[in-house]
């Protein structure tokens, strides 16, 4: 059959060659997905990855991508987020309905916090919040109504280290699923499908949600999210409440995680090298009453954080406590002082970050292991740490003035 211009361009005889083989996957990009014919069309499946029916379905990026990440966690399936928020969110609309309740730490990652309060809600879901750093807390909140328990390790902000394994142990027992927010952890810190190494069968948690937006992307240039499994009956649970809303991720965004990936240990590494040594360098700043990160021994769960994660794993993350003495308008000023930490949210990427928070805010109640005061928290980037210290120090001697 002739064909004329416009049509002839469109299907175009050319392939390339196949074979190309290179350090980088190729990044695919469809919503249409072509079946040679309609037996194909009928029998294709894409539940379990063995072909391909529609962009939104997987792609060989997204694909390539999820099993990847399974490998960094632990796990053996994942589904692939437009954010990490929209991962919560997606945990907690695939496994929760009306009548059941959620637990969420106090210290929880506020969006999350924000999502059963404001929408969940109103759909008949309950939801109580429980003390991380008190098991008892959370054993005395595990009900009949009890669905999912939220875990958080560190936790946002404050960065108490709760007992997971006991945690977890808690909620198995009962038959409750447990969903931790991965974020901080990222797959290097510990194994959150393998919590106490020695114990077989292994202690895991159900579901492992991960903000890629930090660590995995590295960037502070993309946002997406990941929900890893062990079970094929709980994915699959996901998954096809993924497929309703139909949550998507950009092909060029996939592109640039699957770049970052190979050098996710070693920025791990590096961030954890200067936090350390920088919020030690903090603790003996009088202003700072308190100094919050996990390795340091006397921050909340330091025990926790030593028998759970690999001793160079502590992550980019500090927090400060300023005396109560300084007003807001001087913690501000403190913070606007700052030149290397820029004024923003999120964490991971090269630039180091930071931002005040007030508790009294977030909180009901004053977390009974912080001093009171304004907490800034510092994201470390991957700038020299002599640098950011030198920065901190000419924003302290601001304060001092
Ligand atoms: C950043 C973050 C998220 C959300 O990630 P976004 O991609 O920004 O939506 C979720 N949990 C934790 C602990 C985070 O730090």
């Amino acid at each position: 059959m002739e064909k004329k211009a416009p049509t002839a361009l469109i299907h175009h005889p050319y392939r390339p060659p196949e074979g190309f083989d290179s350090p980088q996957p190729g990044i695919f990009k469809a919503s249409s997905v072509f079946f040679p014919n309609v037996a194909a069309m009928r029998s294709r499946e894409w539940k379990d990855k063995t072909a391909y029916t529609y962009g939104l379905h997987g792609t060989p990026s997204s694909y390539m991508l999820e099993e990847r990440l399974c490998s960094l966690e632990g796990g053996l399936q994942c589904v692939l987020a437009p954010s990490g928020l929209a991962a919560l969110a997606l945990v907690s609309l695939s496994l929760l309905q009306a009548g059941d309740e959620v637990l969420l730490p106090e210290n929880v990652y506020e969006p999350n916090k924000s999502l059963v309060e404001a929408e969940l809600k109103t759909w008949g879901i309950t939801h109580q919040f429980y003390d991380p750093m008190d098991l008892h807390d959370l054993e005395a909140k595990l009900g009949d109504k009890t669905r999912l328990v939220w875990l958080e390790a560190a936790g946002s902000v404050t960065l108490e280290f709760p007992d997971v394994p006991a945690m977890v142990r808690l909620c198995r027992a009962r038959g409750i699923c447990t969903a931790l927010d991965n974020t901080w952890g990222a797959g290097i810190a510990f194994n959150p499908f393998d919590l106490l190494p020695d114990l077989v069968p292994a202690l895991c948690v159900d579901i492992s949600t991960q903000a890629l937006t930090k660590y995995p992307s590295g960037g502070g240039d993309l946002l997406m999210g990941s929900v890893i499994t062990r079970d094929p009956a709980l994915h699959m649970r996901i998954k096809l409440t993924h497929m309703r809303l139909g949550l998507n991720v950009g092909a060029n965004d996939v592109e640039l995680v699957l770049r970052a990936l190979p050098s996710i240990y070693l920025r791990y590494q590096a961030h954890d090298a200067s936090t350390r040594a920088l919020a030690v360098w903090c603790q003996s700043q009088p202003e700072f009453t308190q100094v919050l990160h996990p390795a340091l021994p006397g921050s909340p769960g330091h025990a926790h954080w030593r028998s759970l994660c690999a001793t160079d794993a502590a992550a980019c993350l500090f927090s400060v406590v300023l005396d109560a003495r300084f007003t807001q308008t001087q913690v501000d000023a403190f913070v606007d002082a700052l030149r290397l930490f820029r004024l923003a949210y999120s964490w991971a990427g090269p630039i180091s970050l930071v931002v005040p928070y007030d508790l009294s805010r977030s909180r009901k109640r004053w977390p009974a292991q912080i001093a009171r005061g304004t907490v800034v928290r510092f994201a470390v980037g991957l700038e020299d740490p002599q640098d950011l210290q030198a920065d901190i120090a000419q924003a302290l001697a601001v304060l001092r003035a």
